[in-house]
């Protein structure tokens, strides 16, 4: 990595959404990686707040302290999240899959059931493959990255490939299931659906009877069976909260996430409904970005100044403006 990309990382810090660590290349021990795309740690305020949001409530269902846990936003089309020591990390390949943020909560909610039953620390692969220490490694390189010691953080995170090793560390069929029951019992007490999980799930069930699950990280490393799902959604049906809806804020947040990483992360997508000025909020945010993206800044201006109107006390906005 030369000097000028990195340069180009610490300018990238204080704007919008910034790629940390570009390139985090595939560590050699865990032979499932062979398979996955190029990997880039994402710094994005408005996206890691409503990451933050989502999960809040679900740490504190699982007796998990919060701001012990340091959530990560991985740019990658892998459709894939993991969770570790004082780590979770939601793919943004897996973010664009979702179709509510119920969904969403849902993959936390199992993965914040990884995090508290302590199930990657002490997987039989992980100690097998020597992982232990090198996750600890993996640790102080996150902190030191979200501490503002980007080149630190880069340096780290390119050299160890952690982001590889950890998406692809499967776990036991047993564990899947505590994780599917514990994660229902921390979205019921949480006052939120288990809906969105079980759909998530048998939105892939297809992949399985193709046997083309082992196309997405996230069911390589949780595999995925019928009867797994059938358990799952035989539980979450008879909680209370089953059919809760989704609070209108996080749906918002939500599309708004979805908008701004198509914008900057495939800005051809974004731009193609740039056309309808009766466009939705988020869609003409993913406009003003897809724009940006595409080396046009006088029309990411004028859409964003027009975005201004509507909401002048929006800082994302604001944000976005300066970067431009
Ligand atoms: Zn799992």
């Amino acid at each position: 990595m030369g000097g000028r990309r990195l340069a180009h990382l610490r300018k990238g810090v204080a704007t919008g959404l910034c790629l940390l660590a570009a390139l985090v290349p595939a560590l050699s021990p865990a032979p499932a990686r062979a398979q996955s795309a190029p990997m880039t740690l994402i710094r994005d305020t408005e996206i890691e707040e409503t990451l933050r949001l989502y999960s809040q409530p679900l740490f504190t269902a699982a007796g998990v302290e919060s701001n012990s846990i340091r959530i990560l936003l991985i740019g990658s089309k892998d459709l894939n999240a993991f969770a570790g020591p004082g780590v979770m990390a939601v793919f943004t390949g897996l973010i664009l899959e979702t179709q509510s943020p119920n969904e969403l909560q849902g993959v936390i909610a199992h993965e914040v059931a990884h995090l508290a039953g302590g199930h990657s620390a002490r997987s039989g692969e992980m100690s097998q493959a020597g992982l232990r220490p090198f996750l600890l490694t993996m640790g102080l390189g996150v902190l030191a990255a979200l501490a503002g010691n980007v080149e630190a953080g880069a340096v780290l995170a390119s050299n160890a490939g952690f982001f590889g090793t950890l998406g692809a560390m499967g776990y036991s069929r047993e564990q899947e299931s505590r994780a599917d029951q514990a994660g229902a019992s921390y979205l019921e007490a949480a006052g939120l659906s288990g809906r969105g999980l079980v759909n998530f799930f048998d939105n892939f069930r297809y992949q399985e009877v193709f046997a083309e699950a082992r196309r997405f990280g996230y069911f390589r490393s949780h595999p995925l069976s019928s009867s797994r799902i059938d358990a799952l959604r035989a539980r979450v049906e008879g909680l209370s909260n089953y059919n809760a809806p989704d609070d209108p804020e996080n749906v918002r947040r939500h599309e708004i996430m979805k908008a701004k990483l198509q914008g900057f992360l495939n800005p051809g997508v974004a731009i193609v409904k740039c056309a309808d000025p009766k466009a939705d909020y988020p869609a003409r945010y993913a406009c003003a970005i897809a724009q940006y993206q595409l080396k046009e800044p006088d029309r990411a201006l004028k859409l964003i100044d027009a975005l201004l109107l509507e909401q002048p006390d929006n800082p994302y906005l604001w944000e976005l403006k300066g970067q431009i």
